[in-house]
């Protein structure tokens, strides 16, 4: 399979921006090539338009290499560039599970790309013939989410790994929860397939949503399209000096998600005894998705006293559900003291 085969014809002809730091990279004693103030530093400088920093600090800790990764402003950048780079508006298509999280819809609805639902079976999984079977020769690009949210369980290895193979177009897992879960990252299947594209983020388990920063690992070919049209500059110093010193505590985001995981099963079990609480479901993320005796009700009450759950009454397959975080012990505790009440 050819990706260059699966782009739009003007990204493929496309001629990138060339950016200062583009063009002279490495070590000088004087920089007079980007009109920078020389004054306030370090903020009069333009960002490492590649964040290889950052890279180098992510190829350790995930076993990816430098070249494989590209980072984002949060996963939404990357969602919306692959889009950018594969879908020709109007005509091409994607195939997404249903229920599971929005962003790509919305980003298909911004690029004026048809997107393709194949609801999940009763296990909220998948069957990959059934995602096959949605997807024509237009189809360049399906989304998976493992974990998936809003239902919290991992997707089946075998079906996504059938999907893989058999679909010759872009399949993009996203591991936004991947660090609370039992499973394994798919990374290790990034030299065998192409075409795999997966999406991590630091708002999670590293507990940095305010920065901003989400990765896609893929094939290099994929890597350098995604390069090609993003914004210059499109993380910032900030980001990415905070990026770097979080990365350098990865026992600090073990011992939080250590401890997030203790506290799900404790909610878990506690949830199990409430009388309003018809169903709890698998879960391998940080939040868990549980069916409810009036779940508009719940939610509005809850809200009344300063609880905000998240209600999913209205998604496909999710009626009377609420979609639960772990938060602290103590937040945790006084969730289940309130839905003891009902
Ligand atoms: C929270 C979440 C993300 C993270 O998005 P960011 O833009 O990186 O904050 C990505 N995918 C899923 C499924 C999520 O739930």
């Amino acid at each position: 399979m050819r990706i260059e085969e699966l782009l739009r014809e003007n990204i493929k002809n496309l001629q990138p921006y060339s950016c200062a730091r583009d063009e002279f990279k490495g070590e000088a004693s004087v920089y007079l090539d980007a009109n920078e103030n020389p004054y306030n530093a370090p903020f009069n400088r333009y960002p490492d338009p590649l964040q290889i920093d950052v890279k180098k600090r992510l190829a350790k800790l995930k076993n990816v290499p430098v070249e494989n990764i590209f980072l984002g402003n949060g996963s939404d950048e990357p969602i919306d560039l692959l889009y950018r780079a594969f879908c020709e508006p109007k005509e091409d298509n994607v195939v997404a599970i249903e229920p599971t999280y929005g962003m790509y819809k919305v980003c298909a609805s911004v690029n004026d790309v048809d997107y393709r639902k194949v609801l999940l079976n009763s296990d909220y999984d998948i069957e990959a013939y059934r995602l096959l079977d949605a997807c024509n020769a237009r189809t360049k690009i399906i989304w998976l989410c493992s974990p998936n949210n809003p239902t919290g369980n991992n997707l089946n290895v075998e079906e996504v790994l059938k999907t893989l193979k058999w679909f010759r177009g872009i399949v993009v897992v996203d591991e936004a929860y991947i660090d609370f879960s039992s499973n394994k990252s798919y990374s290790s299947y990034l030299k065998i397939f192409p075409n795999l594209v997966i999406l991590q983020t630091l708002s999670k388990a590293w507990g940095s949503a305010a920065i901003r920063l989400g990765m896609a690992y893929a094939s290099e070919e994929i890597i350098q399209v995604l390069n090609k049209i993003k914004y210059p500059y499109n993380i910032n110093v900030l980001t990415q000096k905070q990026a770097i010193s979080i990365l350098t505590k990865p026992a600090r985001t073990q011992k939080w998600v250590a401890g997030l995981l203790a506290e799900r099963s404790r909610v878990i079990e506690q949830l199990k005894q409430i009388q309003v609480v018809k169903q709890v479901y698998r879960t391998d993320a940080n939040f868990v998705l549980v069916k409810v005796d009036d779940a508009n009700y719940i939610y509005k009450d809850l809200v009344g006293k300063g609880i905000i759950v998240r209600n999913r009454h209205n998604v496909t397959l999710c009626n009377d559900c609420l979609r639960i975080t772990i938060g602290t012990p103590e937040e945790n505790g006084i969730l289940i003291s309130e839905l003891k009440k009902y």
